[in-house]
């Protein structure tokens, strides 16, 4: 277990360190080494993420009457910031933050009953598809369309970029309407489709990540729905989504956190024992003061996403700008530690044996996604400074 980070400058709740422990033990009988040997044999950390399921850590952000304990955000965050700081980044654990309040929120009841049971206790599995190559991050322009049938919904289109699709059971998909408003934008809807539907179809891409999850382009060629694939209201999609994608970025960001202090912990490790000229290299400044730069910055990182994760809890109207402040200062903060891990453990650093070099395109990607740090600019110019619009 390590222990180097203060906890209690970002803990916002008494339960907190207790919850931390519990899940940073349980992560930490798993480990690094475990999880990159199954990410090299092209597997996936059932182990890690049954016992995480059955000690109840899945589903801290689902509410009690449907088999969680009903924490919220605030909890769940730190369960995926603590597996990743035991080396264990499982991008899983994202997707689940994104669909668990969307069902939570707008789903039926008959929906919650499915799904959540099995989401709080890792027995059940959604992917998430909203991407397109096409549209890229203007989602308005997604042409993936749900057309309306006798008995429910036809939905025809193509997404790419979807994580885990061969470890779930269904797919929340984005799409839209056969209709355009006056701007050429369609209304946009939510739906829940069987990983196994007749009609889909899927392809790996291949990536840079070391991780157990496989990104996927997925068809969906004429998949017939039941009415009750569709989450909420017709139309709502775009308003309906939200319930996940600020969940999703504080869940990015505390991926981050948790891998820069996996980085970190080795770094400084590493800087007290190793010697090169007669004193330990962590004696030098010009070792110990990035890896001292690089702990603010985790640290502040850390501070807003706790305070994103309490905002959403909250359902403040601040909880979007929080949220995206908390991924953007953790995609830096975690890569400035990273690379200072990497260059302290000098040649080693390389190593895939020493555990970190291989993080490093887990960690980038979440200056990429799930929404980049240019939407993110854009995003803070026009709303936080009151900018003009600028796409
Ligand atoms: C490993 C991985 C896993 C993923 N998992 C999922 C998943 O499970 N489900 C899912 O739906 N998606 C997933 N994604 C997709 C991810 O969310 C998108 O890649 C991301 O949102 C960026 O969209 P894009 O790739 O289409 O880039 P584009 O939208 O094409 O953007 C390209 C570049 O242009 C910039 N840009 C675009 N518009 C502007 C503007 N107006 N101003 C300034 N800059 C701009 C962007 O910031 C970016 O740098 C995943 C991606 C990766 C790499």
């Amino acid at each position: 277990m390590n222990t180097l980070f203060n906890n209690t400058l970002v803990d916002t709740a008494e339960h907190q360190p207790l919850l931390r422990d519990s899940v940073g033990k349980l992560a930490a009988r798993y480990g690094r080494r475990y999880f990159q040997e199954v990410t090299k044999a092209k597997g996936k950390p059932v182990a890690l993420w049954n016992e995480l399921g059955k000690a109840g850590f899945l589903g801290v952000h689902v509410p009690e009457a449907h088999g969680g304990s009903g924490a919220g955000l605030a909890d769940y965050q730190i369960v995926v910031e603590e597996v990743a700081a035991q080396g264990c980044p499982i991008l899983s654990l994202v997707i689940n933050s994104i669909v668990v309040p969307i069902i939570d929120q707008h789903g039926t009841e008959a929906m919650k009953r499915d799904w959540l049971p099995g989401l709080a206790d890792g027995s059940r599995r959604l992917a998430f598809a909203i991407t397109e190559p096409d549209a890229g991050t203007n989602t308005h322009k997604i042409t993936t369309t749900a057309r309306r049938t006798a008995g429910g919904w036809t939905l025809k289109g193509t997404k790419y970029w979807t994580s885990a699709l061969d470890e779930a059971d269904a797919v929340m998909v984005v799409a839209r309407g056969e209709t355009t408003d006056a701007k050429g934008r369609a209304a946009l809807s939510l739906f829940i489709v069987p990983a196994d539907a007749p009609g889909i179809s899927r392809t790996p891409i291949e990536t840079a990540l070391h991780v157990p999850e496989t990104q996927f382009m997925v068809f969906f060629d004429d998949v017939s729905l039941p009415a009750e694939a569709l989450i909420g209201v017709e139309g709502q999609g775009l308003k309906q989504v939200f319930a996940g994608l600020n969940p999703e970025r504080v869940c990015a960001a505390a991926i981050n956190n948790g891998i820069a202090r996996f980085a970190l912990e080795r770094a400084a490790i590493y800087a007290r024992e190793r010697k090169v000229f007669d004193v330990p290299i962590g004696a030098h400044q010009g070792i110990a003061h990035p890896l001292a730069k690089a702990y603010a910055a985790v640290q502040q990182a850390r501070l807003m996403t706790a305070r994103a994760a309490q905002l959403s809890d909250l359902g403040s109207q601040e909880a979007g700008e929080a949220a995206n402040l908390a991924k953007f200062a953790a995609a830096d903060a975690s890569l400035e530690a990273l690379d200072q891990a990497i260059q302290v453990h000098g040649g080693n650093g390389l190593a895939i044996e020493y555990g970190l070099a291989d993080l490093w395109f887990v960690a980038r990607l979440h200056k990429t996604a799930p929404v980049s740090r240019e939407m993110i600019l854009n995003f803070v110019a026009q709303h936080s400074l009151g900018l003009p619009k600028s796409y």
